[in-house]
């Protein structure tokens, strides 16, 4: 058995519209070392998204094979479109004792902890309900019925935060992008915390 404990696998989490993928970009400016998975999905791209940087988009029967293959370390079905993290590529990094991030959704996370208990779960809330509402809403990529089924999901979303390890509360970007290097221990100055 290994005798070197394993980098931590980070999971980020939290309801659509929150702003993990922000908080996420703003932390990789800071510290470019932080490897993120790129997930694979059958959604199409908004606009600016490209493939293999945000998403590999996927045809529907792309992913079947995925899943069929077990290329997957964990997918979902998420308002209409299916999500899943490439198993490969989050092992190599782990292998080779890089931390690694993940930025899924709340049905992702749950197989994630099912599967690598060391793993630790992240919840991204909202300030408040109608600042996820407006962000939602403001974000002008998401035809009203998406946005009502993502604002469905947020709701059950919101109602598991007590299975995740740890909340921070979106109210400033730069601070929650700090105290998730902390978690994933990486700011400066935290190296010989062990968790
Ligand atoms: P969006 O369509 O807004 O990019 O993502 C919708 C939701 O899917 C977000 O909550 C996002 O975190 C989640 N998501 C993105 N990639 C994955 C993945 O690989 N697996 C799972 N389970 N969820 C994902």
């Amino acid at each position: 058995m290994a005798a070197e404990v394993r980098p931590r696998l980070t999971v980020l989490s939290g309801p659509s519209g929150v702003g993990k993928s922000t908080v996420v970009a703003h932390m990789r400016k800071v510290h470019p070392e932080v490897w993120l998975s790129v997930s694979a999905t059958t959604r199409k791209p908004r606009p600016g998204e490209k493939h293999g940087v945000h998403y590999f988009f996927v045809a529907d029967d792309e992913f079947d094979k995925l899943i069929a293959n077990g290329e997957l370390l964990e997918w979902a079905e998420f308002a209409g479109n299916r999500y899943g993290t490439p198993r490969g590529a989050v092992l190599e990094r782990l292998d080779s004792g890089e931390p690694v991030l993940l930025e899924i959704d709340l049905q992702g996370a749950r197989q994630v902890k099912d599967s690598m208990s060391e793993s630790q779960l992240v919840f991204l809330a909202p300030p408040s309900w109608e600042e996820l509402v407006r962000r939602l809403t403001g974000r002008g990529t998401e035809s009203p019925e998406v946005i009502e089924r993502r604002l469905q999901a947020a709701k059950v979303e919101l109602a598991a935060e007590s299975e995740f390890d740890t909340t921070l509360v979106n109210t400033s970007v730069e601070d929650v992008a700090r105290e998730l290097l902390t978690l994933m221990q990486l700011s400066s100055g935290d190296q010989d915390h062990n968790g």
